[in-house]
């Protein structure tokens, strides 16, 4: 799970991370307040969007006084911004960050995430910060420092020093870097993130340390113990299919290609998606309805399907095991009578009651082709979108 960076700012007070002064605001009105609120010449008006390359795209402009910041909200609010992460049809700003500017003398990048490969956290810097981290582990991966952390110690002081050393930082930043560092991982660790970025944290001109842009993202497996985190999530930012199957306890993700697949188990899912990649065709969702799956919550996946109108076939795989045949065969057909159905549907059924699902499906008008395993399934539907 995303959250905003004023969001993820907050969380960073709790944490002792130095954080500029700031406040939301929903309106131009509200911009204008919190900017005089903030009794300071030089505003920084920020878009809370959950992607990246804001300042770029628009997103964040540095103002003189109130009533400039008011004018900055007013471009910014109610209207799409486009960056290189949101895609071309942009993502509308519904909330701004109104925050006290900061002087700056150099950006530097900070980042924990955990190394797949290592089976660590890693805490990563670079003193080429502000600009995308991709490019420059792309042009100049001399230029980002690594230490990884071992979780029986967590992140020690020395690693901190090493790096604030290769940050070319002088005794009184080290200090305080390390205190970052180290308080960066206790977030970390004790909010379950997966990722925590700050690009980029500054030296200003009075020589301190200030994070001036905030990123954490969170392991949703962890969130049941954290309800007040899960509370953060913004549904505007999140896929309305998406948002819509998790309120049936699917587990769906939407994907890029045009085949809608139904499966059982999160397993055969991945192997249907395999199946479908393999045939030449590409997946639009991956979906698991769960091995306890009843005619209402198989109903909804299909419904969720069938509106997804880049959807141009539908692969249904159920492998029936606690999940019973007929049960499924009779949510498909509730689903299809509530929602016209206009594309090809390819059914590979098997396991408990198989006999009677096939009866149910083939009595009930619907059109659609069954296979007789997997791979045939994969190859006609991926034949489908093809013609
Ligand atoms: P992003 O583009 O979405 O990553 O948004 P950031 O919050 O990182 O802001 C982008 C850039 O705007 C930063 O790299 C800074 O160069 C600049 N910026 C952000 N806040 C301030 C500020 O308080 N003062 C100044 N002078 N520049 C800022
Ligand atoms: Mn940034």
């Amino acid at each position: 799970m995303k959250i905003h960076e004023c969001q993820a700012k907050e969380l960073f007070r709790r944490f002792d991370i130095p954080v500029p002064e700031g406040l939301e605001a929903g309106s131009v009105d509200e911009a204008r307040e919190a900017a005089r609120k903030l009794s300071v010449g030089r505003i920084v008006v920020k878009a809370q969007i959950h992607a990246g390359g804001r300042g770029k795209g628009g997103g964040v402009k540095v103002v003189e006084g109130a009533d400039a910041a008011a004018a900055a909200a007013e471009g910014m609010l109610g209207k799409p911004l486009i960056t290189h992460q949101t895609g071309p049809e942009g993502q509308i700003v519904r909330r701004l960050l109104v925050e006290a500017a900061s002087p700056i003398k150099q950006e530097i990048y900070v980042g924990l995430t955990v190394d797949r490969a290592l089976g660590r956290p890693v805490l990563m810097v670079s003193p080429s910060g502000g600009m995308d981290i991709e490019e420059v582990a792309d042009k100049t991966p001399e230029l980002i420092f690594k230490e990884a952390v071992d979780p029986r110690f967590g992140l020690l002081p020395f690693q901190g020093r090493n790096l604030a050393r290769k940050l070319g930082f002088g005794p009184a930043l080290q200090r305080s870097a390390i205190t970052i560092f180290s308080n960066v991982y206790k977030l970390f660790l004790a909010l379950d993130a997966s990722l925590v970025e700050i690009n980029p944290l500054v030296i200003t001109q009075d020589d301190q340390l200030l994070v001036l842009d905030a990123k954490i993202n969170f392991d949703d497996n962890a969130l049941y113990r954290h309800k007040d985190i899960k509370e953060l999530e913004d549904p505007f930012e999140v896929d309305p299919l998406e948002l819509e199957a998790s309120k049936f306890g699917l587990n769906y993700i939407r994907l890029d290609g045009n085949i809608g697949a139904m499966v059982n188990g999160a397993g055969l899912a991945m192997a249907t998606m395999d199946l479908i990649k393999q045939a030449g065709a590409e997946p639009a969702n991956f979906l698991d309805v769960g091995g306890g799956a009843n005619a209402e919550t198989i109903g909804q996946g299909f419904r969720i399907i069938l509106s997804d109108e880049r959807v141009k076939a539908i692969l249904i795989n159920i492998f029936g095991g606690i999940l019973r045949l007929d049960v499924l065969a009779k949510g498909v057909v509730e689903a299809a009578n509530t929602v016209k159905v206009e594309v090809p549907i390819i059914v590979r059924l098997e396991g408990t009651n198989v006999e009677e699902g096939r009866r149910i499906l083939a009595g009930s008008g619907l059109t659609f082709e069954v296979a007789k395993d997997l791979k045939e399934a994969a190859d006609k539907v991926a034949a489908l979108v093809r013609n």
